[in-house]
C-alpha cells in the first residue's frame, strides 16, 4: 500500500505526515489491519527495537477531587466505589513503588488526584520522591500531580523527579465538553512549564469518549507540536458513575489504528499503552506491542490490570524484552537533548489523571465488583451496554493493606 511505505519512509527520518495520511490510517479496514501494524511496527522497531518499558503506577492520593473530568471515577460527583484516601506517607508510598521495581519496572509514576498541588504538597512529594530514589538505584520518576504553578516544575526537578505527566486528553475543540472546571489551554501551559524546568514531558490522550477521527489527529498534532518524551494512550475505561458510563465503542482494531496512528505521527517518542490495555485490547495485546514501547506493569490508579507475571509472559512470548536500567529509552537524539523534549526537530506525557497513568489520574477507573481484568469475556455484548465482566475498581496495593499487582 503505497500510503503504508510513504509512512514508514517519514517515520524512519521524523518527518511529519500530513493531516490527510494520518486520518487515512484510521479509515483502513480490518482486512489491511496487520499490514497497518506491521508497517507502524517498522518505525518501532527503528527507533526502540523490540524492548518494552515498564512503567508502575503509585497512587499517592485517591478521590475526592473538586474537578469534574467526565471519563474520572475519581470526579466531583462520582458514584463509583474506588479507594478514597489522602497523601500516603513516603515511606509506604516508597514500598509500593518496590514492588513494581522489583517486578520489573524502571519508572515509577507518582499520581495524586486534584486540580493539582499545593507548595505544601510538592514538598510532600520532594520527600517521597527522594525517598524512593535513595531506596532504589537508578530508578526514574515521573510525577503527575495535576495543573502546576509557577516554580512547581522546578521544586520537583531540583528534588530528583524525571519527569512529568499531565495528559491533552483531547482535541481542544472537544475539551470543554469532557471537563469544565478547567481548560484545554491549563494543560498545554503545564506541560510547557514541565518542559521549561528541564522534566522530560508526558504527555497523551484518552481515545474512546465519542471523539472523531479528526480530534485525534488534532490531539496528536498538537501533542507533536509540545514535543514531550512519551505519550500514553489511554484508552476510555468507562466506569460506571461516571458520565461517560455508557461509552464502550472501542474495537480491539481501532485501538491498533490509533496507537500506529500515533507512532507514524511521534515515531521517535516513548508511546505507551497506558489505560484500558486489558479491557479494550484483550487477546490483541501482543499486537499493540509492535506499536507501542511501552506499558504500566499491574493495576492502574482506581482499576486492575492484569497480573504483573501475565504482562511479562506476554511480553516474551512476543519476542520482546523488558528494558533494563542500564538501557537508555529514548533514540540518542532525543535522549541527548536533555531533559524534556522530544528532541525531535519536528513539530512534535500523567496529565490527566485518569487514564491509566500519569496524567489521567484515573485511567483506571471503574465500576464495582467485577472480577479482574485479566479475564476477557468470552462472549461481547452488543456496543454501548457495560462491560463489568472486563473492569474491577483496585481494591489491592497503595491506600490498602494487601500486596500490589506487580
Ligand atoms: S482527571 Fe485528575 S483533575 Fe480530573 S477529575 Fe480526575 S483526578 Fe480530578
Amino acid at each position: 500500500m503505497d500510503l503504508l511505505n510513504t509512512l514508514v519512509d517519514k517515520g524512519l527520518r521524523r518527518e511529519l505526515p500530513s493531516r490527510e495520511e494520518a486520518l487515512a490510517v484510521l479509515a483502513t479496514s480490518d482486512d489491511d489491519l496487520l499490514d497497518v501494524v506491521a508497517a507502524a511496527g517498522k518505525v518501532r522497531r527503528h527507533w526502540f527495537g523490540r524492548r518494552v518499558k515498564l512503567n508502575y503506577l503509585v497512587n499517592l492520593k485517591s478521590g475526592l477531587c473538586p474537578e469534574d473530568c467526565s471519563y474520572c471515577s475519581q470526579r466531583l460527583g462520582s458514584t463509583t466505589g474506588i479507594l478514597k484516601y489522602t497523601w500516603l506517607k513516603p515511606d509506604d508510598a516508597s514500598k509500593a513503588a518496590a514492588a513494581g521495581l522489583a517486578g520489573g519496572a524502571k519508572r515509577v509514576c507518582l499520581v495524586a488526584s486534584g486540580r493539582g498541588p499545593t507548595d505544601r504538597d510538592v514538598d510532600r512529594v520532594a520527600g517521597t520522591i527522594k525517598a524512593i530514589k535513595e531506596q532504589n538505584e537508578g530508578v526514574e520518576v515521573c510525577a503527575c500531580l495535576g495543573l502546576l504553578s509557577d516554580g512547581q516544575a522546578e521544586r520537583l526537578r531540583e528534588a530528583g523527579a524525571d519527569a512529568y505527566n499531565h495528559n491533552l486528553n483531547t482535541s481542544e475543540g472537544t475539551y470543554g465538553e469532557i471537563t469544565t472546571t478547567h481548560t484545554y489551554a491549563d494543560r498545554v501551559d503545564t506541560v510547557t512549564k514541565a518542559h521549561a524546568a528541564g522534566l522530560s514531558a508526558c504527555s497523551g490522550l484518552i481515545a474512546g469518549m465519542g471523539e472523531s477521527d479528526e480530534d485525534l489527529v488534532d490531539v496528536v498534532y498538537a501533542l507533536r507540536e509540545l514535543d514531550p518524551d512519551s505519550v500514553p494512550v489511554n484508552f476510555l475505561i468507562p466506569v460506571e458513575g461516571t458520565p461517560l458510563a455508557k461509552e464502550w465503542n472501542l474495537t480491539p482494531q481501532r485501538c491498533l489504528r490509533i496507537l500506529a496512528m500515533v507512532r507514524f505521527v511521534c515515531p521517535d517518542v516513548e508511546v505507551r499503552i497506558a489505560g484500558g490495555r486489558e479491557v479494550h485490547l484483550r487477546t490483541m495485546q501482543p499486537l499493540a506491542l509492535h506499536l507501542a514501547n511501552s506499558i504500566f506493569l499491574g493495576d492502574y490508579l482506581t482499576t486492575e490490570g492484569q497480573a504483573g507475571k501475565a504482562d511479562l509472559e506476554m511480553i516474551a512470548d512476543a519476542g520482546f524484552e523488558v528494558e533494563g536500567t542500564g538501557q537508555v529509552t529514548l533514540p540518542e537524539h532525543r535522549a541527548n537533548a536533555g531533559g524534556g523534549g522530544c528532541g525531535s526537530t519536528a513539530e512534535t506525557a500523567c496529565g490527566s489523571h485518569e487514564g491509566a497513568g500519569c496524567g489521567s489520574h484515573e485511567g483506571a477507573g471503574v465500576c464495582g465488583s467485577a472480577p479482574a481484568a485479566s479475564t476477557p469475556a468470552a462472549s461481547t455484548p452488543p456496543v454501548g451496554e457495560p462491560r463489568t465482566d472486563l473492569v474491577a475498581v483496585r481494591r489491592r496495593g497503595a491506600g490498602t493493606d494487601l500486596a500490589p499487582n506487580a
